[in-house]
């Protein structure tokens, strides 16, 4: 039985394309470096939101932290969705859906 997948990552590709439109100049300007700490402090700011747990909150850090990685992203003249597509078939080690690797998902 083979896994049949919805492209779930579609959407990614306009996302980056609208936070390129939005921000692209000034984080072209900006650079590599400072994006990504920017980005890391993102990191920071959704994991205090977890230990927080309003729902709210935990939207808007998840939203600056894709936007984030959408940024670093186009900085780096990778696309996402492209990249994303790592993992329509399932588990990109094992092919699982879920993921049936014994020594975790390929992602760690
Ligand atoms: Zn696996």
């Amino acid at each position: 039985m083979s896994y049949e997948p919805e492209r779930p990552h579609q959407g990614l590709q306009s996302f980056q394309k609208l936070i390129d439109d939005i921000y692209g100049e000034r984080d072209a300007a900006r650079g590599l470096a400072s994006t990504h700490m920017w980005f890391a402090e993102e990191c920071g700011e959704l994991a205090r939101a977890l230990r927080g747990g309003d729902k709210a909150n935990l939207e808007e850090e998840f939203a600056d932290v894709l936007a984030w990685l959408s940024t670093l992203a186009s900085l780096t003249g990778v696309d996402m969705e492209e990249a994303a597509s790592r993992y329509e078939t399932g588990c990109p080690r094992c092919e699982g859906v879920p993921c049936c690797c014994e020594r975790g998902p390929a992602r760690s």
